[in-house]
């Protein structure tokens, strides 16, 4: 027995320990967490206790100062917002004025004498807690004076410690405010000190870091708001970090990859150029040079195509598909609507099938037989190019010889999804096209993996447009511009943010606002109406009526806010612009001054606050899609951009929340491991390499 244990002792670790850490325990192991709660807190991205303590706060609430109530009786004439309140408990009383009324009433006595109530609505337990506790009780509340007399709103009773700043966390549907902080301080509690820092000693040591489990004790729990966002800072430069590790070591890996290199195709190609009625802008020429040189390469390209919407992607995406196909390949672009594919295959169709190259479309409203003959030609290899949604990426869909990859407006898809599809390939070149301008640290944070290219430039000879701001007010002279334009033959967008009335947000929907108008100062034009909620088939034959100028106003939800082209559009009307974030608007603007036309854009915004009209303001004053990016990510956070949701909302959310410097030196910090220890072998990278295993879905 003795020798076995001493065995153990001597035995190196080859098993894994069976003392289960942190990130292996799921969070309902935690008391209080059933089924439900669990299931509540998975929407938050939180599967184990890990997650848990990594739930990093919005923002932690000021609960005021500490106060007597003889102090508050002195603050009359500027009383705080909310306050914490010390006091002596020099009454309690009780009345039900209803049958499910309880109403509790909380009486503090100052040092003078003075007093002020606090009401309890149906919480009868507080009396409870008030007699098991102390004669001085402390109240966190918001002070009013009513009738000359002082009263405490929303009150909390407070017990034990008394805290000035309380962590706000992100919530979902069902989870409290006070049940998750609960629940965090005692994950805290229990599990803190079992985590490990993955940052490796010398990095943390020359980015002048706090040891983690100290920063992850203060961001639930500080004692001042500076330490609380350096410590927020500090687990965001962890998390961009790592997100760095990742994405570097797979850009490595894909160096060493093989992939196809596609080198035929040049004489097709000069054909295709010179049937077009425009040559190349600069920019489109740059963009071709980097492409092509990744695809001639013997290892598979990662790139990044950024431009404007307009900027011309098609016809490079076209010159990529026509090279993949004559070396022997077959090659892939996948839309993120029904609407976008059937329009990105008529226009590949357009340029390559004079050149007889055959192009299909694959899409989940399609008949079975149809489907069908489409995925025997692919699992057959047949060199051809596909365009198509989500149903590409289904599993029951093979590509036998997949050498090109095109997503447009990635921004739709996830990485995992992007994943699903290339891993169809041997090792297939990917192109991810993007109208969304993105910032460049944006970029490096969360596209590392992706090389870019940009087209700033739009082709020459389109229209300008022109963006203004217009209140209730000037409703009818906006109508009257559209019935102008409309006259002139040209062609109206009106854009609204929802389908259905909904009275609570006020928001104007399109089904009400389409029948207003259609009876009403529209009546003798003709009005589309589309919106996300109609069938695929009925979405498409409103929009070819309307590319086709058939319809002369086209009424809509956002579901024309990617790629929709029709040149013949110069006037845009949103509603509620407020309500859309700019990357958004710079999206749905897009959709006018396609042609040779001036066209105008018009935002509609009564109720924005201050801040609102300062950002739409400031995006009527420029058209530069990457300054619109910027000012968008400065003003509101990135939202959710370009595919955040797929890697963890809590990460993005942490490292977009990032200063720039900071996410810069994240960047090169990972740098400076991978030139050490490319493959994480050594063992100070031990708990990195494992912090990144769970993660670790990019392979190329
Ligand atoms: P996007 O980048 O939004 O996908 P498209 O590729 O759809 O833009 O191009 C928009 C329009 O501009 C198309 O009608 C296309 O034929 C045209 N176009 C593309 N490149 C040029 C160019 N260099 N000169 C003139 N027109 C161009
Ligand atoms: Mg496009």
């Amino acid at each position: 027995m003795a020798i076995h244990n001493q065995q153990l002792a001597t035995m190196p670790a080859k098993f894994p320990p069976v003392v289960k850490g942190p990130a292996e325990i799921p969070v309902s192991h935690l008391k209080g967490v059933g089924v439900k709660r669990a299931a509540q807190l998975e929407r938050l991205g939180i599967r184990t206790i890990l997650d848990l303590i990594y739930l990093m706060p919005h923002r932690w609430e000021n609960r005021g100062e500490l106060l007597g109530v003889e102090d508050l009786y002195s603050l009359t004439d500027r009383l705080p917002k909310r306050v914490l309140v010390r006091g002596h408990l020099t009454g309690t009383f009780e009345r039900r004025p209803g049958p499910r009324l309880h109403l509790l009433t909380v009486r503090l006595s100052g040092n003078d004498g003075r007093q002020v109530e606090a009401v309890w609505f149906n919480q009868p337990y507080i009396k409870e807690a008030l007699l098991k506790g102390e004669e001085v009780v402390t109240i966190s509340a918001a002070p009013v004076i009513r009738n000359g007399k002082m009263q405490l709103q929303s009150p909390q009773l407070e017990i034990g410690e008394i805290k000035k700043y309380l962590p706000v966390y992100p919530l979902t549907d069902g989870l409290t405010q006070g049940w998750l902080r609960t629940l965090i301080k005692s994950a805290c509690n229990e599990y803190l000190q079992f985590i490990r820092d993955p940052l490796p000693g010398y990095i943390t040591e020359a980015e002048g870091l706090v040891p983690l489990q100290q920063a992850l004790e203060t961001v639930h729990n500080p004692e001042n708001l500076d330490a609380a966002d350096a410590a927020l800072a500090r687990i965001s430069f962890e998390k961009a970090f790592i997100y760095q590790v990742m994405i570097q070591s797979g850009r490595m890996q894909r160096f060493k990859g093989v992939g196809a290199p596609l080198r035929n195709g040049n004489g097709e190609r000069s054909k295709l150029l010179d049937s077009l009625p425009f040559s190349l802008t600069g920019d489109q020429r740059q963009a071709l040079l980097e492409i092509d040189r990744d695809l001639e390469a013997p290892y598979p390209m990662r790139r990044l195509l950024q431009g404007e919407v307009g900027s011309g992607k098609t016809i490079l995406a076209c010159l990529a598909a026509l090279k993949a196909v004559a070396t022997g390949y077959q090659a892939v672009l996948m839309s993120p609507t029904e609407i976008l594919a059937r329009q990105s295959r008529d226009m590949f169709e357009e340029l390559l099938s004079p050149l007889g190259i055959n192009v299909g479309l694959l899409i989940s409203q399609m008949r079975t037989s149809e489907k069908k003959q489409v995925m025997q030609e692919l699992a057959a290899g047949k060199p051809a190019v596909t365009v198509g949604t989500h149903a590409l990426i289904q599993e029951s869909i093979e590509f036998a010889r997949l050498g090109l990859v095109i997503i447009d407006e990635q921004h739709r898809f996830g990485v995992l999804q992007r994943l699903s599809l290339t891993s169809k390939g041997i090792n297939p070149h990917v192109l991810v096209m993007t109208a969304t301008p993105i910032p460049r640290t944006l970029v490096m944070a969360l596209y590392g993996e992706l090389e870019q290219s940009v087209i700033r430039e739009l082709p020459p000879g389109r229209g300008r447009t022109a963006t203004y701001l217009a209140s209730e007010a000037g409703r009818e002279r906006v109508y009257g511009h559209i019935l102008k334009e409309v006259e002139q033959g040209r062609q109206a967008y009106i854009v609204c943010p929802a389908i259905e009335e909904n009275m609570e947000a006020d928001l104007t929907a399109a089904e009400e606002m389409f029948k207003r108008l259609k009876n009403g100062i529209f009546s003798g034009k003709r009005l589309g109406l589309l919106h996300g909620r109609m069938p695929a088939p009925h979405k498409e034959e409103v929009m070819s009526a309307f590319r086709s100028g058939m319809l002369d106003i086209l009424v809509s939800t956002t579901v024309v806010e990617v790629g929709v082209d029709v040149p013949n559009a110069t006037i845009m009307m949103v509603e509620n612009a407020d309500r859309f974030g700019l990357a958004q608007l710079h999206q749905l603007r897009g959709r006018v001054g396609r042609g040779r036309y001036d066209a105008v854009c018009i935002l509609m915004c009564d109720k924005a606050s201050k801040q609102s009209e300062k950002r739409l303001k400031a995006f009527s004053q420029t058209n530069d899609g990457f300054k619109i990016a910027e000012l968008d990510y400065m003003l509101r956070g990135p939202g959710n951009p370009c595919g955040f949701e797929q890697h963890g909302f809590e990460t993005a959310r942490l490292i977009a929340g990032l200063e720039e410097d900071l996410l810069e030196r994240a960047i090169d910090s990972a740098a400076k491991v991978l030139e050490r220890d490319p493959n994480l072998q050594k063992s100070i990278h031990q708990g990195l390499k494992q912090s990144i295993i769970p993660d670790i879905q990019i392979g190329y």
